[in-house]
């Protein structure tokens, strides 16, 4: 399906990049990402997914927007306070651009739902908050043989991991025991921000085929001293998670 001048002209910049051009943008077109969580993570990776032109982008929470969310889940406003964020969310997506189809799912990921939720999708965003919603995200993956980055933050730094299951490592070979829980302070907002446009990043190059995702290393960014590391990260022969992995879908 050829693009319209209003999308040629929406998706210029892009288009014009070396080994992107219109055969990249109608992949986009029929990609299908997933983004879990429409926080601080969620909210940069959701925004550019849409920007950028993903044809379905699907998304999960069960919170609503509240005042101290705002310092850092830019896809809310004031006048959003006491809405769903699912809500909330779509409607910017919306408005940021018309020609993406959304699916918005009102309620918090949880084990019971989660294969039927993210069959569909080509590559899910784990822009979760807390580590068992992470290896919630992982396993559901692994069962499925779909390809996903985690992110995770704390109050000055980050951390960000692209998993294609049974191929490369996953978060429980990286983190076999829940880590501590994080003090409960930050972050600081321009950190979520960015790492949720890295996992955004990651999708775009899964969905495209340009340049290489960011798999069996752990990415660290120290907001403190404006640093990344790269962490090698290798498969555990005893994760249990990656015994359970299905085959990996290919690229779309
Ligand atoms: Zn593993």
């Amino acid at each position: 399906m050829l693009f319209s001048p209003e999308e040629r002209q929406r998706y210029a910049r892009q288009l014009d990049l070396p080994g992107f051009g219109t055969a990249a943008q109608e992949r986009l077109r029929k990609g299908r990402v997933f983004v879990v969580g429409c926080g601080g993570l969620g909210s940069p990776a959701l925004a550019y997914l849409a920007a950028a032109g993903v044809g379905t982008i699907g998304f999960a929470d069960g919170d609503i927007v509240d005042l101290s969310n705002l310092q850092r889940q830019i896809l809310h406003a004031t006048s959003d306070i006491g809405r769903p964020k699912t809500e909330s969310a779509e409607a910017h997506l919306r408005a940021l651009n018309p020609h993406v189809t959304l699916r918005p799912h009102p309620a918090r990921f949880a084990a019971d739902t989660a294969r039927d939720i993210l069959s569909p999708y080509d590559f899910v965003i784990d822009a979760t908050d807390s580590f068992a919603s992470k290896a919630l995200v992982a396993d559901v993956c692994a069962l499925l043989g779909k390809p996903y980055v985690i992110g995770a933050i704390d109050a000055f730094s980050g951390q960000l991991l692209t998993v294609l299951p049974g191929r490369t490592a996953c978060l429980r070979c990286v983190f076999p025991d829940a880590p501590p829980p994080a003090p409960p302070a930050g972050p600081l907002g321009g950190i979520p921000g960015v790492i949720g446009s890295l996992q955004a990043v990651e999708a775009i190059k899964h969905l495209t085929g340009i340049g290489r995702l960011h798999t069996d290393a752990l990415l660290v960014y120290d907001g403190l001293t404006a640093t990344f590391r790269s962490i090698q990260a290798a498969r555990r022969a005893d994760c249990p998670c990656c015994a359970r992995a299905a085959a990996p879908e290919a690229r779309p």
